[in-house]
């Protein structure tokens, strides 16, 4: 058994990545931030090709890189989220290993984000309406399922060998006609003994998502409960981190990873145990602590007890970058992580991972010379004051963790990140390893080169390795 619920310490996890496809982001809201004067088509039209001639014009400076990167990186969004696993179990070093350590599995966290986008109506002929998160829900839970009850490759060509019979089942799918086999066709009478031996337990990689959440497009108090499931708080809440009497959330890796490949395509259905925990995403306008409007204050005062309460884990975007919508200074005031230490402040036993631990450029503080102080400004990727602002709540909070998400892009990095540790060495148990893939293409070319850099970098010790893919990875999810 490749996921092996008895042995937490053989499953490498990464915490934070993505399998969203090009259906799920707002790209309207997002793309309007850079057509300015939106209200004559006629000019918006103008600043598109403004945009596109200058790409264009700037494309040859680049020798193609950039461009090779941002296809490679489409080329990925645009599949269904099954495919993208696959791409990804396809993708990994194998075995994972940490000196003398194997990891027999890996354990990977999608969050989803819920880009649901306030937006003027345009002039336009099809003003825009805002995009709900279900069908990305749905998306995300069909594709596991879909990926969890697939067997291709080595283990097609053995099932096939010892169950003759499934054979008819098999179909040659995608651009390199792989034969592959869906086992939730299967109608033969031993169809159990075959899903225990070739089914969801036996991939190499487990997914279990977080739910996205923005409160500011949730209802705290309404009349019309249920017939607002998604966007009714408390409702949502119950359903997902409380479940029902068939399916009770446990937060346990034993429940979560029962579920996984489970989904069978009504969410009405479903209970707890399909989300491992929230993600909140800031600069799609969720304010982690906004003081000076009561109603929203109220909603995510309401979240922050229920998950306090229930210690269910919730991770938050936290850099300068990121999928901004609206004013792009105001995002960047909402994932500054003292937001946060307003919150701990009242919820102090809150469950919560403060991604990407400051960005890139975090270490720069402990590793920087007076000569490229001027130049830290100017780069992109990270500040070393929120990086202090996140050791600072980490030392001070039990349960408060981050993530080096997006930064292992490049080896330099694991260097100043050591340099964090070696002067805060409390922080060793609360720093969790995290790819951001599929974002991180825009920097790397593939999941697998990710890995291999964190896995063989010279600047941390096996010991602190092990702590950042598993150890501290299984406190922050699983030790409650
Ligand atoms: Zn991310």
């Amino acid at each position: 058994m490749l996921i092996d619920t008895e042995s937490l310490e053989n499953t490498f996890f990464d915490i934070h990545c993505h399998t969203m496809n090009l259906s799920h982001p707002s790209l309207y809201a997002f793309l309007k931030r850079f057509l300015k004067i939106p209200h004559n088509p006629v000019f918006a039209m103008a600043g598109g090709a403004v945009i596109g001639g200058t790409v264009g014009l700037l494309a040859p400076f680049f020798g193609g890189g950039i461009g090779r990167k941002f296809l490679n990186h489409l080329s990925i969004m645009e599949r269904n989220v099954s495919r993208i696993l696959m791409a990804m179990e396809d993708d990994f070093p194998n075995p994972i290993s940490i000196g003398e350590k194997e990891f027999k599995g890996l354990t990977i966290a999608p969050l989803l984000m819920d880009f649901w986008a306030d937006e003027e109506a345009e002039k336009i002929y099809y003003p825009f309406t805002p995009k709900s998160i279900i069908p990305q829900i749905l998306d995300v839970l069909n594709g596991i399922a879909d990926y969890a009850n697939t067997v291709r490759g080595v283990e097609y060509d053995e099932c096939i060998k010892e169950f003759s019979e499934v054979s008819k089942w098999g179909r040659q799918i995608g651009a390199k006609k792989q034969w592959r086999l869906d086992l939730r066709r299967l109608t033969t009478s031993n169809r159990d003994s075959i899903l225990d031996k070739y089914g969801p337990k036996k991939r190499k990689l487990m997914a279990l998502p977080f739910l996205g959440l923005n409160t500011r497009y949730c209802y705290l108090k309404t009349k019309k409960r249920k017939s607002h499931e998604s966007t009714d708080l408390p409702l949502l809440l119950e359903k997902y981190f409380v479940g029902n009497a068939n399916e009770p959330y446990t937060g346990t890796l034993e429940g979560l990873s029962g579920k996984f490949g489970c989904f069978q395509g009504n969410l009405r259905k479903i209970g707890g145990d399909y989300f491992l925990g929230i993600k909140v995403y800031p600069p799609l306008g969720f304010d982690p602590w906004p003081e000076n409007e009561k109603d929203e204050l109220e909603k995510v005062e309401h979240l922050y007890s229920f998950c306090e309460e229930n210690q269910i884990p919730i991770v938050s975007h936290c850099s300068d970058g990121g999928f901004k919508v609206g004013d792009p200074q105001a995002a960047v005031e909402r994932s500054h992580p003292k937001k946060w230490s307003s919150v701990l402040h009242k919820y102090g036993k809150l469950r919560l991972n403060i991604a990407h631990f400051g960005g890139q450029n975090s270490g720069l503080r402990y590793t920087e010379s007076w000569w490229n102080m001027p130049y830290r400004k100017l780069m992109f990727g990270g500040d070393p004051e929120w990086a202090a602002v996140i050791i600072e709540l980490m030392k001070g909070y039990g349960n408060v963790y981050s993530d080096i998400s997006y930064s292992g892009v490049n080896d330099k990095y694991y260097h100043s990140f050591l340099e964090i540790i070696e002067k805060n060495y409390e922080i060793e148990n609360k720093v969790l390893f995290g790819s951001d893939f599929t974002i991180n293409l825009l920097s790397i070319n593939s999941y697998r080169k990710y890995i291999e850099n964190f896995l063989n970098t010279k600047h941390l010790s096996d010991s602190l390795k092990i702590k950042l893919c598993n150890t501290n990875p299984r406190n922050f999810l699983f030790n409650k």
